[in-house]
């Protein structure tokens, strides 16, 4: 099934210029006219996606999230954090507007990787399973539940979501290589009340939040004028404050005030600058072309090639090419696609095409960072790097052009990610001229990607700088770190039964 085989040998062509990597950074190439076109995209898609459902690429999901936190909320709350490679949980205890938080205690366990493949029974156990010992190991003195009250949970549940309400919503599709069987189109919040239950634990789950919801409201908590939350991690989103005014598909007799909409912007796929390498890795992820691999065998040739005419056309019209360009799952597969082609038509590596270069995401992201890091002459880092992970030797001109790959992938990924943003904050700026009156517009980041890689950061910052210009000096993108739990926990605050 897969596009490439090792080959023993490769065509020898020592050439300087290498044609694949000269293409595929023509390709990539993101001029600011170009970025301007995008944002706009992005803003119209938005637009679509809020006047009828499926309107455009991007879901624009309604979070039933209307009132964000005041400072006011008092109580024991918990946060879940389900949604990447770790999962989270978390206790708060609010104080109201003076004391705020008094106390809280978190854990972080990282999800076994087969139960990101199995059933939803083992995951959802699995969760309960950790949080009946997380609420075990609790302090008496430290938290303290009201009399006669459940354990109200906030849960971040970081895929996409249809919500059907504060409290309850199905899964519409996994993302960043999840493949829980039989959980799409499932409620989310019935399969974990299961577990609980099954678990002998008494607890309630009051708001079930998407990631940018939770970093939203958790930033918005210390700082009002937060009106988007940001992830770039392993997958990307952003939720942002709406008028309810500017949302057709509400329908709702009450369109004044606001609410949050979970744009799931990763799912925007046109006038990007696509390459050959998206397109096969996007064929290949385990949330597209699993067709290709499940019913291959049972086909055979005028079939198979239908078959494959169709899932051409699926990919086509499914692909999350935004996520797959911007996050983090990504970009190291990328790099790794394109090192490969240049080594199977070059001697990028000498003669031979080496076995990890053709594992699929043998290659992750913090990798490409730990190689763009590097500033010594010789390059020595990146050497390592392609030595301990890909077990190549790579000699100078080699590494050169390692890091020219990364770079290119990493500085679309970047610019990309900007034009995003932009396409967010002029949607805000239309329906509330805030910054027009000079007002504050504060950006929630959060996500690893975002976090731990400088030239990521900084790539996104020339794109906001090339498309806002002036403007820019109203806004502030703020670094908010793990606030998505304190987020989800306010928003049970605010959305208790009691
Ligand atoms: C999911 C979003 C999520 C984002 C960041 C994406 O793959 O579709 O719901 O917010 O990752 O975690
Ligand atoms: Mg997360």
């Amino acid at each position: 099934r897969s596009n490439y085989i090792v080959m023993s040998a490769v065509r020898s062509n020592s050439a300087s210029t290498c044609p694949v990597l000269t293409k595929f950074q023509k390709d990539c190439d993101t001029p600011t006219p170009y970025l301007r076109n995008v944002a706009n995209a992005i803003a119209d898609d938005m637009r679509a996606g809020l006047a009828v459902e499926g309107g455009g690429d991007l879901d624009m999901i309604l979070t039933y999230v209307d009132a964000l936190p005041s400072g006011n909320e008092e109580g024991l709350f918990y946060a879940l954090d389900l949604g990447g490679t770790n999962f989270r949980v978390r206790s708060v205890q609010l104080g109201g507007k003076k004391k705020r938080v008094i106390a809280t205690e978190s854990e972080q366990i990282s999800i076994p990787q087969k139960l990101m493949i199995g059933t939803s029974e083992e995951l959802f156990g699995f969760i309960a399973a950790k949080l009946a010992s997380f609420v075990a190991k609790e302090k008496p003195g430290r938290f303290q539940l009201e009399e006669g009250r459940k354990r109200e949970i906030g849960f971040t549940f970081s895929f996409p979501v249809k919500q059907t309400s504060i409290d309850s919503g199905t899964l519409i599709k996994w993302t960043k290589g999840f493949k829980v069987s039989g959980m799409e189109g499932k409620n989310v919040v019935a399969c974990l009340n299961e577990a609980m239950e099954a678990h002998g634990l008494d607890m309630r789950v009051s708001a079930l939040v998407n990631d940018g919801v939770g970093t939203l409201a958790g930033a918005r908590y210390s700082d009002e004028d937060v009106m988007i939350g940001v992830i770039l991690g392993t997958g990307t989103n952003a939720c942002y404050v709406e008028q309810k005014h500017a949302i057709p598909k509400l329908q709702s007799k009450s369109s004044s005030g606001t609410t949050i909409i979970n744009t799931e912007w990763g799912g925007f796929s046109k006038v990007l600058p696509q390459t050959i390498f998206d397109q096969e890795m996007d064929a290949n992820s385990p949330n597209r072309g699993e067709h290709v691999v499940e019913f291959y065998p049972f086909f055979n040739n005028i079939y198979v090639f239908l078959f494959l005419f169709l899932q051409l056309f699926t990919v086509c019209v499914w692909m999350k090419l935004y996520e797959k360009m911007i996050s983090g799952m990504y970009l190291g597969e990328i790099v790794r696609r394109v090192l490969l082609q240049m080594c199977e038509t070059s001697d990028l590596f000498g003669q031979f095409v080496p076995v990890k270069l053709s594992t699929p995401f043998e290659l992750r992201t913090e990798h490409l960072c730990k190689m763009q890091e590097d500033t010594t002459d010789d390059l020595q880092t990146v050497g390592s790097v392609l030595y301990n992970i890909l077990e190549v030797e790579a000699n100078l001109n080699a590494r050169r052009r390692v890091v020219e790959v990364c770079d290119t992938v990493v500085k679309r990924g970047g610019r990309l990610a900007g034009a995003g943003i932009v396409a967010i904050l002029e949607k805000i700026e239309e329906e509330t001229k805030r910054m027009g009156s000079g007002k504050r517009t504060v950006v929630a980041m959060d996500g690893a990607l975002y976090e731990k890689y400088p030239q990521y950061r900084q790539y996104m910052q020339d794109a906001l700088v090339e498309l806002l210009g002036d403007k820019l000096s109203h806004i502030a993108i703020k670094h908010t770190k793990d606030v998505s739990g304190l987020g989800a926990a306010l928003l049970a605050a605010t959305n208790s039964i009691y």
